[in-house]
Order: C-alpha cells, then structure tokens, then sequence
C-alpha cells in the first residue's frame, strides 16, 4: 500500500488476483481513488452522475442584517434622527425614496 503512488485506481479485481492500478481519469471517492471503469457507481452498472449547473443566480440576494441596517439608517436620516452630511442625507433621502417608504 505504502509502496503506490497517490492517484492510482485501488480496486481489486478479484478474478485477476491484481489492484487495477490505473492511472488515466482517477479521481477519489468514499472508498478511494478510482478510474472511471471502477467507480462506485459505474461497479454497480449506474451511470456517473453529471456535473450540476452550481448555485442559482439569485442564491445570495437574501436581504442582509448589513443592508437592513443601512436602510433603517437612512430613514434615520430623512427623518432627522440621526445626522448626516449634505451628500450623506441625498444618498439618504435616493434610498428611501427608491424603497417607496417615505413618500
Ligand atoms: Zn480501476
């Protein structure tokens, strides 16, 4: 075992008495590293399964504390409570008014 190098296919063809051995494609999986003749699947007749497209576009548009707290700021701001300078209350006064909860 120690003597392998590290991406060889370790499945052991019991009617060859003999590790695969292989070398091209392995990748590692729960048992192993396994070339694509002998991976979990593929020993079980499956096919492998495909690559996923990843996260969805939208999966971090969820509302932030950060930018709840910059809204609640900024109608801080509009309404007096806390002070800001001249181009802080525009920028203020554009978040609110683009929220629609000030109008
Ligand atoms: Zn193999």
């Amino acid at each position: 075992m120690s003597e392998q190098p590290a991406r060889v296919c370790g499945h052991w063809i019991g009617s060859e008495h003999r590790y695969c051995r292989t070398t091209d494609g392995v990748r590692h999986y729960l048992p192993g590293y396994r070339c694509p003749a002998h991976t979990p699947r593929a020993l079980r007749g499956l096919a492998e399964i495909p690559p996923g497209p990843g996260l969805p576009a939208g999966a971090w548009t969820t509302v932030s504390p950060l930018n709840e707290s910059r809204v609640h700021g900024a109608l801080a701001i509009v309404s007096g409570k806390r002070r800001a300078s001249q181009a802080g209350r525009r920028a203020a006064l554009t978040v609110v008014a683009s929220r629609g909860e000030w109008l």
